[in-house]
C-alpha cells in the first residue's frame, strides 16, 4: 500500500492531564505513532500540563517510558523517539488556580493551530475553559477536546454543555468517543453508503434484528470507586453503544460532512422508544476461585450498580418500525469482543424443502479483536449427497487485506486527534446528541432506582446472567456467541 498520509498543519497541542493514565497509554503513544507515520509537520509541539511539578526533561522521560510501553513498532528506533521528544514540553499548571497559566501562554506560538485536550476529571472542564479564555490562551480558532464521561445524566450534561458554551463555540468543541475513531466504524459508513448492495435491504422489511455486543474481560478492580457511581448503562451504553446504534440505523446523510452526519445520528436517538423495564437485564459479576466479585472490587458489599446490561429497544421510524435492536455490554465476560450483527430475515420460501433447514444471512461487523466484516451466505455444501445447504463466511479482515501495512492504520485516538488538528468534527459527538442520549437513558436508570432493582449475579467468564439469554430466547432469537 502506498502511504497516503497527509501531514496536518503546524499545531500546539496542550494536554491537560499530560501525566495521567489516558495520556500515558493512549494520547502520547498515539501522537508518537503519527509522528513516525510522517503526519506531523516540523512545527508541531506537544505540551503536557498537569499538577505535578516537573521540568521538560523529566516529562520527556515519562513520555519516552510511555512510548516504550505502548508506542508500537517504531518504539525501538531511538533516533525517532528523540526527534519526537524534541517537540514535547511540560508546564506545571493548576486548573483550579493561577499557577502556570502565564508561562504556559508564553510557550504558545502565533500562526499555528491551538488545541487543548482536557484529559482530566470532568469537574475541571469548566475551570480549564474559563482560564483558557481569561488568561488569553485560547481564541476563536482554538479547539478543545473533552473526554468522557460527558455528564452523569441529562442535567449534568446540559450544565457541562452550557459551561463550555460560555467560552467556546460548538464548532470548537470536540467530544471524544473513541469508538467513533475505529477503522471499522468508518468502514461501516463506507459499506452502507458506498455500495448498492446493502442499503436497499437495510430496513425492517429485510432485517430481522440487530445485535450490538461490547464484551470485556476486565473487572472494575482499580477503578471501583469511579465505576460504582456509574455502572454499565452510563459508562458504555449511553455513549459507545448508542453511537454504534446511530451509525447502524441512521438515514444516509446528504454528504459526508460533520453536521449532515450528526443530524442523522440525532434523529435516530430521538426516534428511540422508551425501554420497557421487562426488556432490560442488569447483571453484576460474582466472585470465582481466582478473584473477588464486583462488590468487593468496589468496596461496597451492598452495591446495586450493574457491571452488565442487556436490553431490547425499538426505533420508531419508517425504516425500522418493528425491528428490534438488542444491546449488551459487560465486564468480566468470556472474551473481549465488540461486534455488531445485522441478522437478515429468512428467505420467504425454501425451494429446497424442510431438510435444508433455515439459513440466515448475517453481516457481522467486528470492532475487536481483528477489526473486519464477515457476511454469512448460504451455499450448497460441495460434493455429492444431494442439495445440502451450508453457511459460509465471506470474510474481510482488515489486517489480512492490508497485510504488513496494517500496522500503519491509525488507532482510534490517533485518528481522532489528527481530526481535531484538521478541524473535522464528523467523528465527534455534538452537544445535542449527548443530551438526547441522556434523555433516553435517564428514565431507565430512574426506573431501577424507583423499583429498588437489584442486578442479577453472573459468573466471571460467562456470557452474563441467564435472564439476558432469555431476553432473546422468548423472542425466538439468540445472542451470537461471545467466543473465548
Ligand atoms: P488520571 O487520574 O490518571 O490523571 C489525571 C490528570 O489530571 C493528571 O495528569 C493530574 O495531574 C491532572 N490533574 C488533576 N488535578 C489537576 C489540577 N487541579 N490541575 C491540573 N491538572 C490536574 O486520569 P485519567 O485516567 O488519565 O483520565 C483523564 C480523563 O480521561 C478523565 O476524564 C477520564 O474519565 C477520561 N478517560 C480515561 C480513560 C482511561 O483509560 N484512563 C478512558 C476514557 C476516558
Amino acid at each position: 500500500m502506498v502511504s497516503r498520509v497527509i501531514p496536518v498543519d503546524g499545531f500546539d497541542l496542550v494536554i491537560f492531564g499530560g501525566t495521567g493514565d489516558l495520556a500515558r497509554r493512549k494520547i502520547l503513544p498515539g501522537l508518537f505513532r503519527r509522528f513516525c507515520a510522517g503526519q506531523m509537520p516540523e512545527d508541531a509541539r506537544i505540551i503536557g500540563a498537569a499538577r505535578s511539578e516537573m521540568d521538560d526533561a523529566a516529562f520527556r522521560d515519562t513520555v519516552a517510558e510511555a512510548i516504550r510501553e505502548f508506542g508500537g513498532a517504531h518504539r525501538a528506533d531511538k533516533a525517532q523517539v528523540d526527534a519526537f521528544l524534541e517537540r514535547v514540553g511540560y508546564e506545571h499548571v493548576d486548573a483550579m488556580g493561577e499557577t502556570g497559566w502565564e508561562t504556559l501562554k508564553g510557550r504558545l506560538r502565533d500562526g499555528v493551530i491551538r488545541a487543548f485536550y482536557f484529559s482530566v476529571a470532568p469537574s475541571l472542564f469548566g475551570a480549564l475553559a474559563e482560564r483558557l479564555r481569561s488568561f488569553g490562551l485560547a481564541d476563536d480558532d482554538s479547539r478543545v477536546v473533552v473526554e468522557k464521561p460527558f455528564g452523569k445524566d441529562l442535567e449534568t450534561a446540559k450544565k457541562l454543555n452550557a459551561t463550555l458554551a460560555e467560552h467556546f463555540d460548538e464548532t470548537q468543541i470536540y467530544r471524544i468517543d473513541h469508538y467513533l475513531g475505529k477503522e471499522t466504524v468508518q468502514n461501516l459508513m463506507a459499506v452502507r453508503f458506498g455500495n448498492m448492495l446493502f442499503e436497499p435491504l437495510w430496513n425492517a422489511q429485510y432485517v430481522d434484528h440487530i445485535q450490538i455486543t461490547v464484551a470485556e474481560t476486565v473487572s472494575v478492580a482499580g477503578r471501583g470507586s469511579y465505576y460504582d457511581k456509574s455502572g454499565a448503562m452510563r459508562d458504555m451504553v449511553q455513549n459507545h453503544l448508542m453511537q454504534l446504534l446511530c451509525l447502524i440505523a441512521m438515514e444516509p446523510p446528504a454528504r459526508f460532512s460533520p453536521d449532515a452526519v450528526r443530524d442523522e445520528k440525532l434523529k435516530v436517538i430521538r426516534a428511540l422508544d422508551p425501554v420497557d423495564h421487562h426488556q432490560i437485564v442488569r447483571g453484576q459479576y460474582d466472585a470465582d476461585d481466582t478473584q473477588p466479585g464486583y462488590r468487593t472490587h468496589v468496596d461496597d458489599l451492598r452495591s446495586t450498580t450493574e457491571s452488565f446490561v442487556a436490553l431490547k429497544c425499538h426505533i420508531s421510524n419508517w425504516r425500522w418500525a418493528g425491528t428490534p435492536f438488542y444491546l449488551r455490554t459487560g465486564k468480566m465476560l468470556r472474551s473481549r469482543t465488540s461486534e455488531i450483527a445485522v441478522v437478515f430475515k429468512d428467505a420467504p420460501h425454501s425451494i429446497f424443502g424442510p431438510e435444508a433447514g433455515t439459513h440466515r444471512n448475517v453481516l457481522s461487523i467486528r470492532l475487536q479483536p481483528n477489526e473486519g466484516m464477515t457476511l454469512g451466505v448460504t451455499i450448497k455444501e460441495p460434493g455429492p449427497g444431494g442439495m445440502r445447504l451450508v453457511d459460509v463466511p465471506l470474510d474481510m479482515s482488515f489486517a489480512e487485506a492490508l497485510g504488513p501495512d496494517a500496522e500503519e492504520v491509525p488507532d482510534a485516538y490517533e485518528r481522532l486527534i489528527m481530526d481535531v488538528i484538521r478541524g473535522n468534527q464528523t467523528l465527534f459527538m455534538r452537544g445535542d446528541e449527548v443530551e438526547a442520549a441522556w434523555a433516553w437513558t435517564d428514565p431507565i436508570i430512574a426506573g431501577w432506582k424507583r423499583r429498588g432493582d437489584v442486578p442479577k449475579p453472573y459468573d466471571p467468564g460467562s456470557s452474563g446472567p441467564e435472564d439476558a439469554l432469555m431476553l432473546m430466547h422468548r423472542d425466538g432469537r439468540k445472542w451470537r456467541e461471545i467466543k473465548s
